[in-house]
């Protein structure tokens, strides 16, 4: 079957490998003229790289520890020391760790909150411990009862100690979606918390050893080249075309630079375009399906990556780092974690702004200005002292619309990869699928949504 999918990040170019892999031909068709969507990465004119966000990838990530091994490029990720570092407030340019001993799961995360002494009190770690019971013991099922309330509500209900989601969970509940806990569902975290806590490795991290878009997205691109497929960049869907019977006709595609419009046809159409561009292209008799008016729950969440080059080096530390600061989320020394980023003398930093809404309309000045002040907390001692570090460069990359806001109730939103249409199917990080909105879930869903179009055409 020709297979033409509308999109270029994770999901779509996971749908289209897999289809490759089961003798299909998938035809990808991205709008911009980068691969990667929400991983997509830019060379400046010094040849140095920026990205659309700090990405990490976890040891509970299956699907996507089989995607590098089944494109044989599992060197290309950089695992860490098996430990969480936080920043710590109020004794600036201090750290406190999680440190993972090397024992099964769940001991060694327990022994790793029992051993930190700087965060939490006992009775904090004892009450919290408690009421992650239920969680562990009755799995997801609990897990997703849970996302009729907030994190914060959630911590209430089970009587743990404010402190607790001041010290630890604001800065996950920033790290996992990019805002707050008492605006996150509390599925999300227990769902991370699950998976950390039942898997030995599964909170261990890596970085990609280069840009994702050259060092993932071109290697599945290649894969799927030498299968017989094609992927399209500056190929923009204008329009999703209908028969009479309401299934796709074809994939209108925009000509630019001049060039007319195209009609693409194939034998099934995939959306891998996030759900609020969807939403916006749907055509009008869909919009009457419940299936589709499902989506107006679903709506992107703001965020920014800065990048920051300075003369000197800040820290030698290699590892993620939650920056527990108002303004900003997780962040890394580039310059330390990254092969292709490595400078023994000059730091890139690469931090996250979460929550963004109030920031995403700013000029890059005033982001980098606020970001800079903040840098006084994290490194005291590089931009407290008469000689500070000086900033070389900066790059600012704002998403006003990243992952789907994951406010509680919106698990009921999340569509199935199956619609209503015979020959149209749906992929994305926002589809129904175990692993969140989040790398692992977009390639995720676009293997469910390879297998429900191979398990359909079987079918008929
Ligand atoms: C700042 C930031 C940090 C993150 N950190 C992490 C992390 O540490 N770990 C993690 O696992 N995840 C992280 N994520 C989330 C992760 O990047 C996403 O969940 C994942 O990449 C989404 O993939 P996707 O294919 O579902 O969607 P997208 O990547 O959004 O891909 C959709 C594609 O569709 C294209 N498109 C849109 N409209 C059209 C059209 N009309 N025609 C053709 N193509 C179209 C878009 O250009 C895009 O390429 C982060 C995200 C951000 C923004």
């Amino acid at each position: 079957m020709r297979v033409a999918i509308a999109g270029a990040g994770l999901a779509g170019l996971s749908c289209a490998k897999y289809l490759s892999d089961m003798g299909h031909t998938p035809i990808v068709l991205e709008r911009r003229d980068v691969l990667g969507g929400k991983v997509a990465a830019w060379k400046d004119a010094d040849g140095d790289w920026y990205e659309t966000g700090l990405h990490i990838f976890f040891g509970a990530y299956p699907n996507m520890l089989q995607l590098f091994g089944e494109l044989g490029i599992e060197d290309r990720l950089q695992w860490k020391e098996h430990t969480m570092i936080f920043n710590q407030p109020e004794a600036p340019g201090t750290y406190s760790r999680f440190d993972f001993p090397d024992l099964p799961a769940p001991l060694n995360g327990v022994m790793a909150i029992l051993r930190n002494n700087d965060m939490l009190t006992w009775p904090e770690k004892i009450q919290f411990g408690i009421g992650l019971i239920p969680a562990m013991v009755q799995g997801q099922k609990y897990v997703e009862e849970m996302d009729k309330y907030s994190f914060s509500e959630w911590l209430k209900l089970k009587n743990i100690p404010p402190r607790v989601e001041k010290e630890v969970f604001i800065a996950m509940s920033k790290a996992l979606n990019f805002i707050n806990p008492d605006e996150i569902s509390a599925t999300i975290l227990l769902t991370a918390l699950n998976r950390f806590l039942q898997e030995k490795n599964g909170s261990k991290m890596a970085f990609l050893d280069g840009s994702p878009t050259e060092r993932l997205c071109q290697p599945i691109v290649d894969y799927i080249t030498d299968r017989g497929g094609e992927v399209r960049l500056n190929a923009p869907i204008k329009e999703f075309l209908l028969n009479e019977d309401g299934a796709v006709r074809g994939f209108e595609v925009r000509g630019i630079e001049g060039k007319s419009d195209e009609v693409l046809t194939a034998d099934i159409y995939v959306s891998a375009m996030p759900v609020d561009p969807l939403k916006v292209m749907l055509p009008q008799p869909w919009r009457e399906m419940e299936y589709f008016q499902q989506l107006n729950g679903l709506e992107g969440v703001p965020v920014i990556n800065v990048h920051l080059w300075f003369d000197c080096k800040l820290t030698d530390i290699d590892h993620l780092l939650f920056s527990r600061s108002p303004l900003l989320s997780v962040y890394a020394d580039m310059s330390n974690t990254c092969r292709e980023y490595a400078n023994p003398d000059r730091s890139m930093l690469e931090l996250v702004l979460a929550p963004a809404k109030d920031w995403i309309s700013k000029t890059d000045e005033e982001i980098v200005t606020a970001t800079l002040k903040e840098l006084e907390n994290l490194f005291p001692d590089r931009f407290c002292g008469n000689k500070p570090a000086k900033l070389l460069k900066y790059h600012v990359v704002k998403t006003p619309r990243s992952v789907y806001k994951a406010t509680p109730g919106r698990q009921n939103y999340r569509p199935s990869q199956i619609t209503p249409i015979p020959n149209f199917y749906l992929t994305g990080d926002y589809t129904m699928q175990r692993y969140l909105a989040s790398m692992e879930g977009a390639v995720l869903s676009g293997k469910l949504t390879a297998q429900a179009i191979a398990s359909r055409q079987s079918q008929n």
